[in-house]
């Protein structure tokens, strides 16, 4: 039997077809298909439709008890028909997100080991130095984009090792679902290079290299040695860097990104995220960003990475940088971030201003007077009443960003932010949280998640093959996220748009990305005339096509 050729390949008969999870329709395969593929008697004879299948598939997934169990389910899903998984998630976004990332895959991670069932993605391990070209090629389909991790610094969960491998898989499945990024075009890399968790070192199911963490020159060496190789691989790949450790993240983000097409979601996707629900809370406070004091609790990869945007949007409105840096101050685990300290690494001294030593987030508060406290620590219940209530007094509308993953991490839930500030609070947090309601009035808290950015900056990048990822390009999704934030939705406390408006909003945001690099002259195809159209004409839909 000559099987069909589709965009995708030729595609297998049989009992192939039905484990190929590309091609696999299940029980949506046509009479005519099932003539022509050899399919029939390996399926139950009637045919059912893709939604028919999605309804099935929802109801089994609502059964299950543990969120756990659903990422079980929906990896097992993912892995047998891909192109049903994307359809799910799309058209179940709220309800489907949180259990293929925040929160659920921390606790994916955390267990990937012990829930293992089939490979997905690269490993590319310490023991592949010298051969890293080698494992790329073994990967034998083409690759526009990369998210790789070394699983040093998971959420805010700490070094996972190779189980890391959960989020690149998680942030890829975000990248199709909410920004239609073709799934061919995915890879999901880990560089394992070891690990320093002792519990994970002493389970017999950890998946990862059974030693301590490659430090120094050695760990230098195979990061260029995979960046290069992956260019030579895959030409002009734009590598997303997620979830290593801050010392390595602002390093290699400095190193890499003005000499390949590159960006670090958890330093530059963060700050565009917060960037816009700051751009929507002052509509609310009726204060410009220039008269917005932030003060973070947390000095790392999110809350610097932050304060460069805030700073960058200001100098691009006309303020000099020195001032403009003055609107952001750091709280670290020693205290406020101020100049005298001796103890500071590089990325915070930028911020490291004039100041009196303090050594807590209350007492900051009271001394400072910010108009938002942003939390970017990973230190759980860090807001606490007696915080949001200082806010609260020195603000009408105070704006308290608890964006710490997982919702363990969470430095104050949602309820609490509107029950202490007396539902004035502007709130946007890191995991998801229910609505609120509070003396008759519902708040819809909506997440704080750089999956709003960074699926649109990455099909952007992408869809124009631009050769570098600019800070330019960041502010601009930012400004474009902001934009799509209603009154309505600003009536009920939310600061960005319905989860369920994502692919438009990544839509947008990937053609303001896109303009962007034609504009710099960055992009690496002829400039289309209408450029929104051109960038959702690369968009991915998961429709089942026709074999036959
Ligand atoms: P990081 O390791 O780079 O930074 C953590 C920072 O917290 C460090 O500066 C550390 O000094 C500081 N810190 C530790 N203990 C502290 C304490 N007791 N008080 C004050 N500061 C303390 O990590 P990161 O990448 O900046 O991420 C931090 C958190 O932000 C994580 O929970 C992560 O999940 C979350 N995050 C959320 C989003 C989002 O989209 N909502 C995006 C990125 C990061």
């Amino acid at each position: 039997m000559n099987a069909p050729a589709t965009a995708a390949g030729t595609i297998p008969t049989g009992l192939a077809l039905l484990q190929d999870p590309v091609f696999n329709k299940g029980t949506a395969f046509t009479e005519r298909e099932r003539d022509a593929l050899g399919l029939h008697g390996l399926l139950p004879p009637r045919v059912h439709t893709q939604a028919e299948q999605v309804g099935r598939v929802l109801n089994n997934l609502r059964r299950l008890p543990t969120d756990l169990d659903k990422y079980i389910f929906l990896t097992a899903l993912h892995d047998r028909n891909e192109t049903l998984f994307f359809r799910l998630v799309m058209e179940n976004a709220e309800e489907i997100m949180p259990l293929i990332y925040t929160p659920t895959v921390g606790l994916g991670c955390q267990l990937y080991g012990r829930i293992y069932r089939r490979a997905r993605g690269l490993f590319i391990t310490a023991k592949d130095a010298g051969r890293v070209k080698q494992v790329l090629r073994n990967w034998n389909q083409k690759a526009g984009l990369i998210v790789v991790t070394d699983g040093e610094r998971i959420l805010g969960l700490g070094d996972l090792g190779a189980q890391g491998m959960g989020i690149p898989v998680g942030k890829l499945s975000l990248y199709t679902a909410c920004a239609g990024m073709h799934p061919s075009l995915c890879l999901p890399i880990t560089l394992d290079v070891g690990t320093q968790n002792q519990e994970l070192l002493d389970d017999p199911l950890y998946i990862g290299l059974a030693q301590n963490r490659v430090r120094g020159e050695a760990y230098d060496a195979l990061v260029e040695e995979f960046v290069t190789a992956a260019n030579e691989v895959f030409p002009g790949v734009l590598i997303q860097f997620e979830d290593f450790a801050n010392a390595n993240a602002f390093r290699l983000l400095h190193k890499y990104q003005d000499r390949i097409c590159t960006f670090n979601d958890d330093i530059q996707g963060t700050a565009s995220v917060a960037l816009a629900g700051l751009m929507s809370a002052v509509r609310i406070t009726g204060k410009s960003l220039a008269d917005t004091r932030v003060l973070f609790q947390g000095a790392g990869e999110a809350a610097v990475g932050i304060a460069d945007l805030i700073t960058a949007s200001l100098v691009a409105k006309g303020m000099p940088e020195a001032e403009a840096k003055k609107r952001c101050w750091l709280v670290d685990s020693k205290g406020l971030v101020v100049a005298s300290r001796t103890d500071l690494t590089e990325h915070k001294r930028h911020y490291a201003h004039e100041h009196a030593a303090i050594g807590d987030l209350a007492s900051a508060v009271n001394a400072l007077k910010p108009q938002a406290i942003i939390g970017v620590a990973a230190v759980g219940k860090a807001f606490s009443k007696p915080i949001v209530e200082a806010m609260s007094a020195i603000n009408e509308r105070p704006i308290v960003f608890a964006l710490s993953n997982p919702t363990s991490k969470s430095e104050c839930t949602a309820q609490e932010a509107y029950e202490w500030s007396g539902g004035r609070a502007i709130f946007a947090c890191g995991s998801p949280f229910a609505p609120v309601t509070l003396n008759g009035k519902t708040f819809v808290p909506r997440q704080g998640n750089n999956s709003y950015i960074f699926p649109g900056v990455g099909l952007g990048a992408v869809a124009v093959k631009t050769r570098r990822v600019t800070n330019e390009m960041f502010l601009a999704a930012a400004e474009t996220l902001a934009g799509m934030v209603s009154e309505a939705d600003l009536a009920q406390g939310s600061i960005y748009p319905s989860l369920s408006q994502m692919r438009a909003v990544s839509a947008t945001i990937a053609t303001a990305v896109a303009t962007v690099a034609f504009d710099r002259g960055l992009a690496g195809v002829p400039r289309p005339a209408d450029i929104g159209e051109y960038v959702r004409s690369q968009m991915y839909e998961p429709s089942y096509p026709t074999y036959a």
